[in-house]
C-alpha cells in the first residue's frame, strides 16, 4: 500500500466503466482511498460520503505516460510552464510525463534536476526529469551522468539535436550501461538535415522548400544501433519517422539489441502534403513525411515493433511560430490531442491528413487495449517507472496498486479549439478538427485532477 493511503475509507468511486489494462478487459468499478486503489470489481458497494465519478460507457485505464514532452521551464516560460504543461497532460489522460532537458539552463547536473523537481512538486501529473547526455547540450563533452543517475535520473537525451560525435555517443552508451540508465536519441545527422524545413520529397520539390531527407534520421539510427551492439548500452529512439528506420529497428530487435522506439501521433495522422499551404503550424522535426512513411509507421504500431507513442509536445509562442515557414520554429502541441489522434489513425484507420481519401490508410484493426499499451504501460517501462520497477505508473489497476487512472469515452467527439487548450501556447496542427475519443476523468495519486473534461486545479 503506497504511503499516505488510508485503506479504511474509500473516498473516490469510479463507477460503471470497463477496466482495460495489461491484465485484460473487465467490467468493474474502482474504489480509491488516499493514493491507492482499494477494490476493483463489478457492482461494488459505495460507502456514503465517497465521491462518485461516472464511467458508464467509458474505458477505465492506467494513466497515460508520455516519454517526450517539452515543458519549457526553466527558461522558456512564455511557451509553457511545468504547471500549464502538466495541466495539459492531465487533460490528455496523462499521469506522468518525461520532461525534456532542453531548457535554460539545460538539465545537465543534479542541481538543475532538483530545481525542476521543486518547480514540478505541485504539478497535476508526475514529472520525470530527463538529463542531458552532453554538458549544456553542446555535443562536445559528457554531462555528469553519474551525478544525475545518483539522484534518480533514468533517461538521458540531448533532444532537439542528436549527439553528432560517434565516439562521444559510444562513451555515453558505455556509461549508460554501467549506470543502468537509458539514452534517448533524437536521431538526426545535422549535416544531412542542415537548412531543411520539411520532408525531402515530391512536395518539397513542388513547393521549392529545402528538404530534410529521411536518410538524415536513418544514418544516425544505423550508427546508434551499431554502437548499442558494441557497448551493450540501452538505447531509446525518439520520434521515429521513417520507414527505413523501422527496418533497422526490426533487424536490431531480431538480433536482441537492447533498444526501444517511439512514434509521435502527428507522424501517424499527418503527411508532408499538409505543408502545401506553407503553414508553419505543420513544421516539426523530424518532419511530416510522405504517405509511404506514414503507412509504415502505422503498421509498425499495429505489429508491436514500436514500443510507445510519445507526444513530442513542443509549445512555441506566436513570435517564434507565426512566421514564414523558413523562419518558424520546429514543433507542435501534442499532450491534449495524442489519444484521440492516435485512435483516429490506428483504431479507426482514418486517412492521414494530406493523403487522398482513397489512399490505403493502413491497418485499422488496432484495439484500444493495444493502443493503451503504447500510451501507458509500454512507455512506463521504458521510463523505468512501472510498478515492478519500483514506480507507480502503467497499472495494472488492482487493489493495493497506485491510483493513477484515466477514464476515456471512446465514442465522444469534440472539436479542437486552440484557445481552449491548457497549454500556454496554441500551436496545435488540429485546430478545428473534430476528434473522436474524449478524456473524461484523470485521477493522479488518488486525486481527481480532471473531472468531466475539466481541470480541477
Ligand atoms: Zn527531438
Amino acid at each position: 500500500m503506497p504511503e499516505g493511503s488510508n485503506a479504511g475509507e474509500p473516498l473516490l468511486a469510479i463507477l460503471g466503466g470497463t477496466v482495460v489494462d495489461a491484465l485484460g478487459e473487465r467490467r468493474a468499478d474502482v474504489l480509491v482511498a488516499g493514493t491507492a486503489i482499494v477494490e476493483v470489481g463489478e457492482g461494488l458497494e459505495v460507502p456514503t460520503g465517497a465521491r462518485r465519478l461516472d464511467a458508464e460507457g467509458c474505458v477505465v485505464a492506467p494513466g497515460l505516460v508520455d516519454l517526450h514532452a517539452h515543458l519549457r521551464e526553466p527558461g522558456f516560460e512564455e511557451s509553457e510552464t511545468l504547471e500549464t504543461g502538466a495541466r495539459a497532460a492531465a487533460l490528455g489522460g496523462y499521469t506522468a510525463v518525461v520532461a525534456m532537458p532542453n531548457t535554460d539552463p539545460p538539465v545537465d547536473g543534479a542541481a538543475v534536476v532538483h530545481h525542476v523537481r521543486t518547480l514540478a512538486a505541485k504539478a497535476t501529473c508526475r514529472v520525470e526529469v530527463a538529463g542531458c547526455i552532453t554538458a549544456g547540450r553542446g555535443g562536445e563533452r559528457l554531462a555528469p551522468m553519474a551525478e544525475m543517475a545518483e539522484v534518480g535520473v533514468r533517461i538521458f537525451t540531448d533532444d532537439g539535436a542528436g549527439v553528432q560525435d560517434g565516439d562521444l555517443m559510444r562513451r555515453a552508451l558505455e556509461y549508460a550501461r554501467g549506470l543502468g540508465v537509458t539514452l534517448a536519441q533524437h536521431c538526426e545527422d545535422a549535416s544531412l538535415a542542415a537548412g531543411g524545413h520539411m520532408h525531402e520529397g515530391s512536395w518539397s520539390s513542388r513547393l521549392g522548400v529545402p528538404g530534410i531527407p529521411a536518410a538524415a534520421e536513418e544514418a544516425m539510427v544505423a550508427r546508434d544501433i551499431a554502437l548499442a551492439r558494441l557497448t551493450g548500452g540501452r538505447l531509446h529512439l525518439l520520434h521515429v519517422s521513417s520507414a527505413g528506420s523501422l527496418g533497422l529497428v526490426a533487424a536490431a530487435k531480431a538480433e536482441g539489441i537492447a533498444l526501444s522506439a517511439e512514434v509521435a501521433p502527428h507522424h501517424l495522422a499527418l503527411s508532408d502534403a499538409a505543408l502545401a499551404g506553407f503553414d508553419p503550424v505543420f513544421k516539426v522535426n523530424p518532419p511530416l513525411r510522405s504517405p509511404r512513411h506514414v503507412l509504415a509507421l502505422r503498421e509498425a504500431c499495429a505489429s508491436g515493433l514500436v514500443d510507445a507513442i510519445a507526444t513530442d509536445h513542443a509549445p512555441h509562442p506566436p513570435e517564434a511560430k507565426d512566421l514564414p515557414l523558413e523562419h518558424a520554429a520546429f514543433g507542435m502541441l501534442g499532450l491534449q490531442t495524442a489519444l484521440p489522434v492516435a485512435i483516429g489513425a490506428l483504431c479507426r484507420g482514418l486517412p492521414a491528413f494530406g493523403t487522398a481519401p482513397d489512399d490505403h490508410a493502413g491497418p485499422s484493426h488496432m484495439s484500444l487495449a493495444n493502443l493503451l499499451g503504447l500510451l501507458s504501460w509500454g512507455p512506463a517501462r521504458i521510463a523505468g517507472i512501472a510498478l515492478d520497477q519500483g514506480g507507480d505508473q502503467g497499472g495494472p489497476l488492482v487493489a493495493g496498486g497506485p491510483a493513477n487512472i484515466c477514464v476515456i469515452d471512446p465514442g465522444a467527439t469534440w472539436t479542437v479549439d486552440p484557445a481552449q487548450l491548457a497549454s500556454r501556447s496554441s500551436n496545435t496542427p488540429y485546430a478545428g478538427w473534430e476528434l473522436q475519443g474524449a478524456l473524461r476523468h484523470t485521477v493522479f495519486r488518488g486525486e481527481p485532477v480532471v473531472v468531466d473534461g475539466q481541470a480541477q486545479r
